[in-house]
């Protein structure tokens, strides 16, 4: 039987054990997926060994610190340093990033969609706005501090803090912070939000299984919006993949994965 977890802080909400676990139990994949609360994120590396994982998923706010904890980065993560899937590979620790593709799954029913405001510059943020970069997309990046837009803006992404925004209309708008997670905060002042949001097409939150603040405030303005459940669902897909080594098809683990949202 092979062990599989989510470390994160918070992690209590994720719904990843539900997802994988179905998934597994519906292939007859002889694995379980559990979930680790883990505050420091520099033991990430002895946790997961200590625990004989074969493999796990990294959320917030650890997903730097899991780049920075693996023996080797493959594909995507390698460009932006931020990983949130794990794999144990004869005792190596091989690291993936998932998000960034989940994230682009989710809004595939968003159309023409070709300037995005980020809010947030975590990792999340980073490997979306990469991703969006790599399709041709203008990305522009707010976040409430400056000090970890400095890596945005070495890369070319136009960066903005609360007090340097400027009244922009973007095809959407993505709140990539934790911003509602844990608490009822927007991820900016309403006064800068609405305006924003107004001139909008589009919005998304990287939160899932609640109506954040932020998608509140995109409902009270008619914005045509969605919540992170997808997103959650296209990175979760993948990672199994990977859990599962390549033994299955993305259709076959996304059918288990999608029944597993309705429990
Ligand atoms: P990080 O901790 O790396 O980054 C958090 C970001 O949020 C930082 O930019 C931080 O700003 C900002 N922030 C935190 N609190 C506030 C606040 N009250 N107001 C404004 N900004 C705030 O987190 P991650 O990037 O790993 O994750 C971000 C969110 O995305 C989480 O809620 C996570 O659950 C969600 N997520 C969902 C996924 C899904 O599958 N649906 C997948 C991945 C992530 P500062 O720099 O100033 O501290």
């Amino acid at each position: 039987m092979k062990l599989f977890a989510i470390f994160g802080d918070p992690v209590a909400h994720s719904r990843s054990p539900l997802m994988h676990n179905h998934v597994f139990k519906s292939l007859e994949y002889k694995a379980c997926y559990t979930r680790i609360h883990l505050t420091d994120g520099s033991k990430l590396k002895e946790t997961f060994f200590a625990l004989g994982l074969s493999g796990a998923n990294v959320t917030v706010p650890h997903k730097e610190a899991a780049f920075n904890a693996c023996d080797e980065i493959r594909g995507f993560a390698k460009t932006v340093g931020v990983v949130n899937t794990l794999i144990n590979e004869n005792g190596r620790l091989i690291g993936y990033n998932t998000d960034a593709d989940g994230f682009m799954y989710a809004i595939e029913p968003f159309k023409n969609v070709k300037t995005i405001l980020v809010l947030g510059a975590g990792g999340t943020a980073k490997a979306l706005a990469n991703r969006f970069k790599n399709d041709g997309i203008k990305v522009t990046v707010m976040n409430r501090s400056a000090g970890r837009l400095e890596a945005f803006h070495t890369q070319g992404f136009k960066t903005i803090t609360w007090e340097t925004v400027e009244l922009k209309s973007y095809d959407l708008i993505v709140n990539t912070t934790s911003a509602g997670l844990d608490d009822d905060k927007l991820p900016a002042p309403e006064k800068i939000l609405t305006p924003l949001l107004k001139q909008a097409r589009y919005a998304a939150d990287a939160i899932y299984g609640k109506v954040t603040p932020f998608l509140a405030l995109c409902n009270d303005l008619g914005l045509t919006s969605k919540d992170g459940a997808d997103m959650l669902l296209g990175q979760g897909v993948l990672a199994n993949n990977y859990f599962t080594n390549d033994q299955f098809s993305l259709e076959t683990i996304k059918k288990p994965m999608q029944e597993s949202f309705l429990f």
